[in-house]
């Protein structure tokens, strides 16, 4: 394609109108799978910026006042939500979460109903580190409620699960194609078509005004081609998916029966939490996970890289007991890999109080 189709979308000529019909072709499929119109539909270099996008939108274009999220949320949103806060004089409050990362939703209700000021319910529907799904229908009944505006972070869900977005359940959702074997750097953020937020990048009238700079044109046409690919494959991956999940669970038990799993355990099929017990010995678990070969994290891509405790595990009030090893599974993920896996953590792990 980059070398037949290279114009530029935004150009009246032939060759951009060529390109132009694909970047809409590929906002139809989006809309027409998450049964919204193509209008709701804006393409972004991923989620991390339709979070900022929607945060600013919300509170600038929209008027909230105060912004209701959780301690487990992606980075994205805590960060949004604290510059809000720091900056433009937000309230912001945190809804519990059990142990097990379920929100405590009679909370946001009491919040709701305690203080009606212009709010944004910020709720994740699957959490990328421990896997718990949120219902988004009930959260939405509440938001609905009390007239809130409802923002879920989709993206650990969208191409797993097929997402209806009809209904006015969520007033804004994300996505970030990686997540669904699409290039990186490249998303799209739903905003329902009864709200008119401002630009956060502003420059060109790209993206129907909502997004300006030339569009990634690849990257877009990668996105449509893999979400469509996702929901074709979509139930034959989430059982095979759900399988080598089981799986390794079971192994896990069978070889290392002081295993423990953080979070719940049901929720998404691709993520899987192990709590070994916090020592100095399995502080490096991660690094000698590595160096044999195996490619695990401790929380987020994006904070893996630090020494930090995930905030995550921190909010469920484990970071003083357990090191966390978060694995991530994929329709190309094999039980000779799990095998080994297991292998592996049995030998570089410690479960003695002395190591
Ligand atoms: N939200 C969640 C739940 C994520 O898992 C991620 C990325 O891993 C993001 C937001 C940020 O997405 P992006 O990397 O596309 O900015």
């Amino acid at each position: 394609m980059m070398k037949e189709e290279f114009g530029n979308p935004s150009s009246i000529h032939s060759f951009g109108r060529k390109v132009k019909v694909q970047v809409e072709g590929v906002r139809n499929l989006v809309a027409e799978k998450l049964k919204v119109q193509p209008a709701e539909i804006f393409f972004t270099s991923g989620a991390t910026e339709a979070i900022n996008t929607i945060f600013n939108g919300a509170v600038i274009s929209l008027g909230v006042e105060r912004i209701i999220t959780t301690r487990i949320e992606h980075p994205a949103v805590i960060s949004s939500a604290e510059y809000h806060e720091k900056t433009n004089n937000i309230q912001l409050e945190y809804v519990n979460i059990d142990s097990q990362g379920q929100v405590d939703l009679e909370q946001l209700k009491t919040f709701l109903t305690d203080n009606p000021k212009k709010t944004l319910v910020s709720l994740m529907h699957a959490n990328n580190e421990i896997g718990n799904l949120l219902s988004i229908k009930k959260v939405s009944e509440v938001c609905r409620a009390h007239q809130a505006l409802f923002f879920s972070d989709t993206v650990q869900s969208m191409g797993k699960f097929a997402i209806d977005l009809s209904g006015q359940l969520l007033d804004f959702a994300v996505s970030s194609a990686h997540k669904y074997h699409g290039p990186k750097g490249i998303g799209f953020m739903f905003v329902n078509g009864d709200l008119k937020i401002d630009p956060y990048i502003i420059g060109g009238g790209q993206e129907r005004n909502m997004r300006a700079g030339t569009e990634n044109v690849y990257g877009i046409v990668g996105l449509g081609k893999a979400f469509e690919l996702s929901y074709e494959e979509m139930e034959q991956n989430r059982k095979a998916i759900l399988e080598l999940k089981h799986y390794l669970m079971d192994k896990l038990r069978e070889e290392i029966p002081q295993i423990r799993f953080n979070g719940n355990t049901e929720g998404l099929h691709t993520v899987l939490n192990i709590g070994l017990p916090k020592n100095m010995h399995n502080d490096m678990i991660l690094m000698n996970m590595d160096i044999a070969g195996i490619a695990v994290s401790g929380g987020s891509a994006c904070s893996s890289g630090s020494l930090h405790v995930s905030h995550v595990i921190e909010a469920l009030g484990l970071a003083d007991t357990v090191s966390a090893v978060r694995v991530s599974f994929s329709k190309h993920t094999t039980k000779e890999e799990l095998d080994y896996f297991v292998e592996v953590l049995k030998e570089k792990s410690c479960f003695d109080t002395i190591c």
